[in-house]
This record gives structure tokens, C-alpha cells and sequence, in this order.
């Protein structure tokens, strides 16, 4: 009934009403040339053939052809949004960062919240970490924080990344999703043991991208106006409060509305109800990261807001919906090397891995003029360098200033005062295997201390359900890892799984028509 139609379902109908003057604008070619006929092809005679001078229709279908990009190898479903943040707390002392520099300063941000294994048109209701992106534009550059709703990640080395999103993704052959793959990875890099708890507890299914927290996850570097920097790490709490889906409406979701997501964010905005997060920094200095008892950048473990307290910054409000999906947000690229200066990398291995792969990937996906696209431009300054050129070159690539550097001409200059600062290493250069540090304090006390009896329960009937896809062997080395994060992990999973096994064996058909089975049959013939 057209009275319980929301914002979002009802966007044709506001455009229309939205428009000052009802009077159809003329129709024209990508060129700009009024149109007289948009409905019937230029033919020879009423049964053709086309005519190639017929460029109404080539315009139209050439452009059409051309339509898709590629989709982002991860984090391929996305909402995105606009609005501000705002400081609310001076911390000038740890960083000089624009976007920190006064108290009730707002920054332009654009938000991108996704889901991170599934395709563009996959549903928003999976299992599976979200990812939380930010922009500021600042007076200084663009700061992006790509962040994600968990504080931590499945891997440490930037190295392993493309093979475990490989394990997340399709079979090569099947192209079906592929729990051995899925389990095989995980059982075999107890690394993942921390992020793989936290998705398969209650948070794993956020009730849309409202109802979340956002994480920096990684280790950064805050650097003051007195050159004096210390560690970082950055949290975006929802003001909206956790909210999580149940299993089963997470399900019913996934096939009745599988945009559900994308859906209530726009609607949220559309309807004034303006989504915010309080952001927060934990800050650690050089000397207690060199006796912090695990390896403070690594991307597996979290610090302790007993030790490291969160230290309220200001906050993060999203008050506009994108004017055109395609341009706003399938556009939309994060970069965490878009640093200003204020905030610098740790040397957090994933984060130094991202720092190349992020723009590596936008210049293949959107081309390697990206930053010139309005929605990535840093358009609260003036881009002043020596590149020119490339593919889809917009605006006045500038003029005639000189393209080479250094030069006589007046042409930009570098500033000192905006060096990076400066920071020692002295080991040896190696390729050091990490894979055996701690993978289970940390986890034993999300599970015995931060999850209640229900919750642990849940997480381990989740788990299990998920598990009993893959083949038995790779199931026995998952719930090792679990023993040695605790046996009561472990055996819950294990009495689950047992159960699954055991009623599956009950369900099984007498003859299991098998490769084995076919081949020895063949044999006989
Ligand atoms: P705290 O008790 O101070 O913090 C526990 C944290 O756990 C809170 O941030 C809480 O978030 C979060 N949390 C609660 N339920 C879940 C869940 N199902 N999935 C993910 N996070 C959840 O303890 P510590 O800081 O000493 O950390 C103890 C353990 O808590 C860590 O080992 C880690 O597993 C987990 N954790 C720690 C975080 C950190 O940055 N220190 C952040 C998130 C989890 P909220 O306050 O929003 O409810």
C-alpha cells in the first residue's frame, strides 16, 4: 500500500516532487545532441536492418557495454554516506593533524560500510566482519581510516592476504563457496583464531550498519607540533547502541530483503534520523610498546582499554545520502596511506601491506587518475605535484605549470615542516615467521570474560553449524586450536559437532554414488 512505502522504496516518486520546475528536460546524446526518437532504431524499411549511422543507438548501447567496473575483490557490497566529524575533546598534544586542530571543528567525511567475502549483489545479512571506512577531507589531504567493526583481523602478514581471501571466496572449479577451503585456512593458521571468535559470536551479524562499533584496527603513529609521536589506535562507537540479528531472522532476511542493510541507512538519513558514533583513540607511548608482552602491531590482538583507556576525541555524524550510487560509492576508494600529516603508519606488517595494495587496487579498478574523481579529490585543498597525463585526465591537468622537479619556474616546493618523523630500526632484515606467537591469551578472555554463558553457548552452536561443512580431518584441527585456547571451547564444539556428524551419518543415503565408487565400477565394465 502506497502509505507504507519508506524513503528509500519511494526515491522515484521524491525525485520527481523534488525537482523545482516539473518541465521535462530536452533528451540528448552522451555528446549533448537533442534527440528526436528514443524508441525506434533507424531502419531500412519498418523490418531493417539498423543503420551503423544510426548514433542514437550506438551512442546508447557502446556506453552500456562499457557500464560495469571491476567489482572490489573484497568488501564488494557496500552503503555509503556522508556528514561530518566533529572534536569534541582537545588532542593537540598527541597529534597536529588538521582535522584535531580545534575544539568543535567539523570535517566533511563520506562513511562506506560492507560486507567483505560476498559479490556486489550478495545479501547484507551474512555472516561475516563489516567493513567501516572513513574519509575526512582535511585542509591537508585526505585522511582515509579503513577500518572494519572488529578491533582486530584473522591474519598478521600482509603476505597471507590474498590466499585467505582466496579460502573465503569460490572454488576454482565449483564456483561454489567451499567450507574445507574456509576451515583448511583457518585450522592452519591459529593466528585466525581471535577474529574467527568474534565472528561467530553474536556480533558476527550486526543488525544492519547502524547498530555497530567501527575500529582503525591497526596500530598508527600520532605525531604532535613538537615532532613527538606516539602509538595509536582508533575507535568509532555506535551512539545508536549493538544491536545483532538472530540467526534465523538473519537467514529470513537474506532471502526477503537481501538490500536490508543499504535500506535502513538510507532510510535513517532520508528520514532526519542522522546515524553518529563517539570516536576515541588509545594511545601507547615508544617505551611501553617496547615492554607491551605481545607484539603491539600486530593486527590479531587488541590493547587492553584496562591499560590503554579510550580517550574520547569527538564525533562521527552521517546527515547526507549519496545523490548517485555509482558516482558516491561504487567510486568510493579508501587508501591508509591517505595520511595528513599528524598521523603516520606503524610498522604493523598488514598495515604496511595496505598502505601499497589499497591504491595498487583503485588504479586498476577506477584508473590512475582516481584521486581526480570528486568523491576521492581532496577537495579541501589544491593538488599541487609533477604528475600529469593518464587515462580519464579531468579539470585543466594544471595548465602550463612546469611538469618536472626541481625547477627554476616558481612551480610547487617541498616545506621541511612537513617531514615525517623520524623513527629507528636496527634488526636484521629477514623473513620471520610469526605464525607460533601468543594466538590464545587474548581469545581465552573474550571467551571466558567477555561473553556470558548464553553467548559462549551461541558461539560455539554457530561455529559448529558452520564447521560440520568441512571434511572431518580439517574439522579435528580446528577444535585443536580451540582446545589450546580452552577445553571447554573446544569440547562444546566438539560435542556439537559429534551430534552434527552423527545425524548426518543417520540421513545418508545407503549407496553413496562416489568418484571411488564410479571408477571401480568403470574398471569392472
Ligand atoms: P574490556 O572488558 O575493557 O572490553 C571488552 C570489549 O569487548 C568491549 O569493547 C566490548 O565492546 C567488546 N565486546 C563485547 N562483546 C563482544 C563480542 N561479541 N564481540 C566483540 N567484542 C565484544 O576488556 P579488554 O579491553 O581488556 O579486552 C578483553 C577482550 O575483549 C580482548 O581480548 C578482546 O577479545 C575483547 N575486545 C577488546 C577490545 C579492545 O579494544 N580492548 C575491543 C573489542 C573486544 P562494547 O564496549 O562496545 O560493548
Amino acid at each position: 500500500m502506497a502509505d507504507s512505502r519508506d524513503k528509500a522504496t519511494d526515491q522515484m516518486k521524491l525525485w520527481k516532487e523534488s525537482r523545482s520546475s516539473q518541465k521535462r528536460d530536452v533528451l540528448t546524446t552522451g555528446g549533448g545532441h537533442p534527440v528526436g526518437d528514443k524508441l525506434n532504431s533507424q531502419t531500412v524499411g519498418p523490418r531493417g536492418p539498423l543503420l551503423v549511422q544510426d548514433v542514437v543507438f550506438t551512442d546508447e548501447m557502446a556506453h552500456f557495454d562499457r557500464e560495469r567496473i571491476p567489482e572490489r575483490v573484497v568488501h564488494a557490497k557496500g552503503a555509503g554516506a556522508f556528514g561530518y566529524f566533529e572534536v569534541t575533546h582537545d588532542i593537540r598534544c598527541y597529534s597536529k593533524a588538521k582535522v584535531f586542530e580545534s575544539m568543535g571543528k567539523m570535517t566533511p567525511i563520506a562513511i562506506r560500510f560492507s560486507t567483505v567475502a560476498g559479490e556486489s549483489g550478495s545479501a547484507d545479512t551474512v555472516r561475516d566482519p563489516r567493513g567501516f571506512a572513513v574519509k575526512f577531507y582535511t585542509e591537508e589531504g585526505n585522511w582515509d581510516l579503513t577500518g572494519n567493526n572488529t578491533p582486530i583481523f584473522f591474519i598478521r602478514d600482509a603476505l597471507l592476504f590474498p590466499s585467505f581471501i582466496h579460502s573465503q571466496k569460490r572454488n576454482p572449479q565449483t564456483h561454489m563457496k567451499d567450507p574445507d577451503m574456509v576451515w583448511d585456512f583457518w585450522s592452519l593458521r591459529p593466528e585466525c583464531l581471535h577474529q574467527v571468535s568474534f565472528l561467530f559470536s553474536d556480533r558476527g551479524l550486526p543488525d544492519g550498519h547502524r547498530h555497530m562499533n567501527g575500529y582503525g584496527s591497526h596500530t598508527f603513529k600520532l605525531v604532535n607540533a613538537q615532532d613527538e609521536a606516539v602509538y595509536c589506535k582508533f575507535h568509532y562507537k555506535t551512539d545508536q547502541g549493538i544491536k545483532n540479528l538472530t540467526v534465523q531472522e538473519a537467514d529470513r532476511l537474506s532471502a526477503a530483503d537481501p538490500d536490508y542493510g543499504i535500506k535502513d541507512l538510507f532510510n535513517s538519513i532520508a528520514n532526519g534520523n542522522f546515524p553518529s558514533w563517539t570516536f576515541y583513540i588509545q594511545v601507547m607511548t615508544f617505551e611501553q610498546a617496547e615492554s607491551f608482552p605481545f607484539n603491539p602491531f600486530d593486527l590479531t590482538k587488541v590493547w587492553s582499554h584496562k591499560d590503554y583507556p579510550l580517550i574520547p576525541v569527538g564525533r562521527l555524524v552521517l546527515n547526507r545520502n549519496p545523490a548517485n550510487y555509482f558516482a558516491e560509492v561504487e567510486q568510493l576508494a579508501f587508501d591508509p596511506s591517505n595520511m595528513p600529516p599528524g598521523i603516520e603508519p606503524s610498522p604493523d606488517k598488514m598495515l604496511q601491506g595496505r598502505l601499497f595494495s589499497y591504491p595498487d587496487t583503485h588504479r586498476h579498478r577506477l584508473g590512475a587518475n582516481y584521486l581526480q574523481i570528486p568523491v576521492n579529490c581532496p577537495y579541501k585543498t589544491r593538488v599541487s605535484n609533477y604528475q600529469r597525463d593518464g587515462p580519464m585526465c579531468m579539470y585543466d591537468n594544471q595548465g602550463g605549470a612546469p611538469n618536472y622537479f626541481p625547477n627554476s619556474f616558481s612551480a610547487p616546493e617541498t616545506q621541511p615542516r612537513f617531514l615525517e618523523s623520524k623513527f629507528k630500526v636496527s634488526p636484521d632484515v629477514a623473513r620471520y615467521n610469526s605464525e607460533s606467537e601468543d594466538n590464545v591469551t587474548q581469545v581465552r578472555e573474550f571467551y571466558t570474560q567477555v561473553l556470558n554463558e548464553e553467548e559462549r553457548q551461541r558461539l560455539c552452536e554457530n561455529m559448529a553449524g558452520a564447521l560440520k561443512g568441512a571434511q572431518v580431518f580439517i574439522q579435528k584441527r580446528w577444535v585443536g586450536q580451540l582446545m589450546a585456547v580452552h577445553q571447554d571451547y573446544g569440547n562444546r564444539v566438539q560435542n556439537l559437532l559429534t551430534k552434527h556428524n552423527a545425524d548426518a551419518q543417520k540421513c545418508a543415503p545407503v549407496h553413496v554414488y562416489s568418484r571411488a565408487s564410479a571408477i571401480a565400477a568403470a574398471s569392472k565394465m
